[in-house]
């Protein structure tokens, strides 16, 4: 085994247990796509579930996946789904996303009617991020269509904000506005969702009555902004995710000794060079090669030259005792040290959101604090 992801499932509940807290009386609903941003779907979904009014995915095989595992909670699928999958989606009771007024709006009707049965649905309104959803101008005429379709149960409408990560962009305040005249006609019943992570914190007028979090429960901050505002508030999100590996090899080189491909870092003195068994396919970035840390015996330590596909390279020189087989932390704590996602991702010129997300599914993932 290269490397382990290992993952508290008690940090995950607490993160959502003080979301909720913050939110209320708004609900919170659970945003486990990507691998549950890389932490492990079904297990982490199994702990969410009794913390959350409902799961929130982004294809349908993550819901079929869910289903398959024994998970009955409410799950939206929000992106799109293709007409072959609308059978599938509707056995596997799902809630589906609606943005169009043509074929696909049809296509699930049709299969809706076919069975007998009525489909759940949200609307999705395009407020300003330009990716998926109804134009504001249109979307009355659509929902009034969609809540009049027998085959539809239009039970929630929502957007996604594009700018939510600062407080002083106004553009938050103009894509609300989008979203309430969109939506003013619509029942009371119909759910309003907005905010994701960082407007459930930032932008309290966001809530309305579900807010969507999926970074803010793996204990990854959206921005500086929300960190800061959580922190003087007390409230504190824990990091669910430890990524490690372990020496492999350890070379004595001397000054003017290069390391790795392209010869981009060399040795300024006498150094010991420590060589791990994972590179970009296992999930460190290339770009992370002369710019990220890790830990080793609880010291901060360099990675030095450029990562390879299955193998890195670290500066242990400063590192008493170091030893094959001594563990190194990517993401996580070591003694008194820690490395965030967000640190690791800063160093690779990206964010802990994609960090995360990337981790191949294939490193095996262990799971402690379990509570169901
Ligand atoms: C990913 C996503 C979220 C969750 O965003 P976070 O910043 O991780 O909280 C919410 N809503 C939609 C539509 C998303 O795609």
């Amino acid at each position: 085994m290269d490397a382990e992801i290992a993952v508290d499932l008690g940090a995950i509940v607490r993160n959502a247990e003080s979301l909720a807290a913050l939110v209320a009386p708004a609900r919170l609903t659970a945003v486990v796509k990507a691998n549950a941003y890389g932490h492990g779907l079904v297990p982490v979904a199994r702990a969410l579930a009794p913390h959350s009014a409902r799961l929130c995915v982004y294809e349908l095989d993550e819901a079929l996946a869910l289903r398959a595992a024994g998970i009955t909670s409410a799950i939206h699928v929000m992106g799109p789904v293709a007409a072959a999958e609308l059978a599938a989606a509707q056995t596997a009771g799902v809630q589906l996303t609606l943005w169009d007024r043509g074929g696909y709006a049809d296509d699930v009707a049709a299969i809706a009617r076919r069975r007998g049965d009525r489909v759940a649905l949200h609307a999705k309104i395009d407020t300003g991020v330009v990716r998926l959803g109804l134009d504001v101008a249109e979307a009355p005429e659509a929902l009034a269509r969609y809540a009049q379709t027998p085959e539809y149960e239009l039970i929630g409408a929502f957007t996604h904000l594009a700018a939510a990560e600062e407080i002083d962009s106004t553009f938050t305040r103009e894509q609300l506005a989008r979203f309430s005249s969109a939506t003013h006609a619509l029942d009371a019943h119909v759910e309003r969702h907005v905010a994701a992570t960082a407007a459930a914190i930032l932008w309290p007028e966001t809530r309305l009555d579900a807010v969507r979090c999926g970074i803010g429960l793996y204990g990854i901050w959206p921005s500086e902004q929300s960190e800061a505002l959580m922190r003087e508030r007390g409230l504190a999100l824990e990091p669910a995710l430890q990524w490690r590996t372990r020496i492999v090899a350890l070379h004595d080189v001397e000054a003017g000794a290069t390391v790795g491909y392209g010869r981009t870092w060399y040795a300024a003195r006498p150094s010991r060079i420590a060589t791990l068994p994972i590179g970009y396919a296992e999930g460190l970035p290339r770009s992370a090669g002369n710019s990220a840390q890790a830990l080793v015996r609880a010291t901060r330590v360099p990675v030095v030259g450029r990562i390879c596909m299955d193998m890195a390279f670290l500066d242990v020189t400063t590192v008493r005792d170091v030893a094959v087989g001594d563990a190194v932390t990517l993401i996580g704590r070591d003694g008194d040290e820690q490395i965030t996602a967000d640190d690791l991702g800063e160093a690779c010129g990206t964010i802990g959101y994609e960090i995360v997300a990337r981790l191949p599914a294939h490193v095996p993932r262990t799971y402690t604090n379990a509570t169901t």
